[in-house]
């Protein structure tokens, strides 16, 4: 599904730890090369690699990464792409988890063990798996709030912090499209604030939306994809 021109959405469909999801990257094309924008979870390479190559490309040719953050479905491919010659970029904050200096926040001891307690046994062993060898790569450039970056006719970052410290959102003031990363949720259609169940800080991440632009008619999400025309109405009514 085409963002705007220059900027398709990729669909990347996951089946394990007990459940089902899919995904939703973007890829920036143009005289600046390709840019993608998260890469999917651990295990979605093969998928990554095909909606690439669908449009065109491939992991090996991608000139830059772009991460809203540090959680494990944004970064789970990261390894594999970071392997080439692809500048990494995320908020200052993020950095130190991406990197593996940290231990990624969402990963603490006890929050593990419930989500094991619930996973049929197969799963436990792929998630054992993925535990003791959590993807991370060196981030190249380091990104602030509110940061022009001269690429497919001008991003803004916007830090929205809240769902993780350093979360950013990418806005492209020409097309009035923001890529939310998970900022913000479309749920059945309808455009949402973050799920407050893997959001540890709320009030900040529900402050975070009230920075977003004025004018800003489509948003994309991670999880749940496209809402738009309109969205800055609906932002509006969610900040209530
Ligand atoms: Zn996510």
């Amino acid at each position: 599904m085409q963002l705007f021109p220059g900027a398709e959405v990729l669909e990347l469909p996951m089946q394990g730890f007990g459940g089902t999801s899919v995904v939703y990257p973007v890829l920036l094309m143009g005289e600046e090369g390709a840019t993608l924008v998260d890469t999917g979870f651990p295990g979605q390479g093969d998928a990554l690699e095909a909606a690439l190559r669908a449009i065109g490309h491939s992991v090996s040719d991608l000139d830059r990464v772009i991460l809203t953050h540090q959680d494990i479905d944004h970064i789970g491919n990261l390894p594999a792409i970071a392997a080439g010659r692809t500048t990494v970029l995320a908020h200052r904050l993020e950095a130190p988890y991406i990197e593996g200096r940290e231990r990624l926040l969402k990963f603490n001891p006890e929050r593990m063990q419930r989500m094991l307690e619930h996973m049929p046994e197969a799963a436990q062993a792929q998630f054992k798996a993925l535990m003791s060898n959590l993807p991370k790569a060196q981030v190249d450039v380091l990104l602030e709030d509110g940061e022009e970056l001269p690429l497919y006719g001008g991003i803004r970052v916007i830090h929205t912090p809240g769902h993780t410290p350093g979360h950013i959102s990418l806005y492209f003031p020409r097309h009035r499209t923001l890529i939310s990363g998970d900022a913000m949720r479309v749920v059945n259609g309808q455009l949402e604030g973050p799920g407050p169940e893997v959001t540890p800080d709320m009030p900040t991440a529900m402050a975070s939306l009230a920075k977003l632009p004025q004018d800003v008619d489509y948003v994309l999400s991670y999880h749940g994809g496209l809402f738009g025309p309109g969205a800055a109405k609906r932002i509006q009514e969610i900040i209530g």
